[in-house]
């Protein structure tokens, strides 16, 4: 089963669960691989410890970025008014690509009819995976600098982590997905089996829930939730339970011990359990076990 841990915004504990899940089902239900699909900023292995063992890496050359052959080119302009990512821009009368805006969707060179654009590979970034010091086997992508295929360098750490479990005979990976409702968490839930909704008891929080909602919803896949930090605003609860209308399977206090284990790499389900973290994480994970067993 894939199991996608998201949040509709960012900083709401969506990477400190996922970290703590994996391990916990690591420990408790025969293993796991873990996929860190936040590729524009990858943290799950530090927020699992940090100590890792390279297990296997390659580079990712699936970008494709545009240019005009000016010989060619009769500066119809075509290309300027079908680009969607402004990536044509019209300089001294002459089309221009911005290759840093550059998606590589081929419209630019469907409709010139001068056939002057061609395209080159670059690279997209490298996926690796490393086994962590808590013994999970963890799929990381690390897109190139200002490189925009994040959803495809997500669906890439999303196979690499399936061969992985096939090879290991492990049923479940825990996905990090990226915070938001862009393309790479898009590609974080697309054919995946059930959503857990990080939300904190914030306006923001639930309106950024809601709208990942909506994405699973199309998705067809399972959906269930949990607060995080839910002590700061109690009065908030009733509000998201019944704006989300699912299953509640947690609510996690908020915990000093928690930045605390972040900083020093210390992560809760190993070294925190006895803490008030530890202890919703522990219920958090019994609620789950009846959603993938
Ligand atoms: S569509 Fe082709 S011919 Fe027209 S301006 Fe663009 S590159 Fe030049
Ligand atoms: S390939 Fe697509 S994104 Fe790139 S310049 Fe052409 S139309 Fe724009």
């Amino acid at each position: 089963m894939e199991i996608v841990v998201a949040s509709g915004k960012g900083g709401t504990g969506k990477t400190f669960l996922a970290s703590n899940l994996a391990i916990l089902i690591n420990e408790r239900l025969d293993g796991v691989v873990a996929a860190d699909a936040d590729v524009e900023a990858p943290d799950l292995v530090l927020a699992m410890g940090g100590e890792r063992r390279l297990l296997r890496s390659r580079e990712i050359w699936e970008s494709m970025k545009a240019s005009i052959d000016y010989k060619l080119c009769n500066r119809c302009l075509r290309c300027v008014d079908v680009c969607m990512f402004d990536a044509i821009r019209l300089v001294d009368g002459e089309p221009r690509i911005i290759e840093e805006f550059c998606e590589g969707c081929g419209a630019c060179a469907h409709v010139c009819p001068a056939n002057a654009i061609s395209f080159r590979r670059t690279r997209t970034g490298r996926i690796y995976s490393v086994e962590t010091a808590a013994g999970v086997k963890t799929t990381t992508g690390d897109l190139e600098i200002g490189g925009r295929n994040s959803g495809d360098l997500v669906y890439l750490v999303r196979e690499e982590a399936k061969e992985i479990a096939r090879g290991d005979h492990v049923k479940n990976i825990v996905i990090d997905s990226a915070p938001g409702i862009g393309c790479p968490v898009i590609s974080s839930l697309s054919g995946a089996d059930l959503l857990i909704i990080v939300v904190e008891p914030t306006p923001q929080s639930l309106n950024g829930a809601k709208r990942l909602l909506k994405i699973a919803e199309s998705f067809k896949m399972k959906v269930t939730y949990v607060v995080n930090k839910f002590d700061l605003n109690e009065e908030f609860l009733k509000a998201i339970d019944s704006e989300l209308g699912l299953e509640c399977i947690g609510k996690i206090p908020y915990d000093s011990e928690v930045p605390s284990s972040y900083s020093m790499m210390r992560p809760i389900a190993i070294h925190g359990m006895d803490t008030k973290a530890g202890k919703a994480l522990k219920e958090v994970f019994e609620n789950l076990e009846s959603w993938v067993t």
